[in-house]
């Protein structure tokens, strides 16, 4: 069986990259928390100045290449933690790397560089982003 997914999400990338610390990353989640989804972690980063567009854009080229998604069920993973010899996704499907069907890293779909909600994992929660 698989074990844990590792999440992705736009704010874990800046933080790997280190583009951004920990203390930028959780001002600028606080922010966008208390505005009710209306603007992206990205937004809010470069609004706070914690993050050029310069930089954000090269945060995307390395989410492009860390992240993967499930064609059927929608899931995402993180390549770089995840076990390379498994890329079957919970419900049958497999992972599919984002590069293979995104080249442009400012095109991304704004919902993949989201954090996602709610449990991942059968094993419970996994991920503890910084
Ligand atoms: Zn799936």
């Amino acid at each position: 069986m698989s074990g844990p997914r590792p999440r992705i999400s736009f704010g874990k990338i800046a933080y790997r990259v280190g583009a951004v610390d920990a203390e930028q990353l959780a001002r600028a989640r606080a922010e966008r928390d208390a505005r009710g989804g209306e603007a992206t972690l990205e937004e809010v980063l470069i609004e706070q100045g914690a993050l050029s567009e310069e930089m954000a854009a090269l945060v995307r080229e390395a989410f492009l290449r860390a992240c993967a998604v499930c064609p059927d069920c929608g899931r995402r993973t993180d390549i770089e933690e995840r076990d390379p010899s498994d890329f079957a996704c919970r419900c049958g499907g497999s992972f599919v790397p984002l590069a293979e069907t995104e080249s442009d890293p400012q095109a991304i779909d704004p919902a993949f560089l989201q954090s996602e909600e709610g449990p991942v994992s059968d094993a419970g929660p996994v991920d503890a982003e910084p």
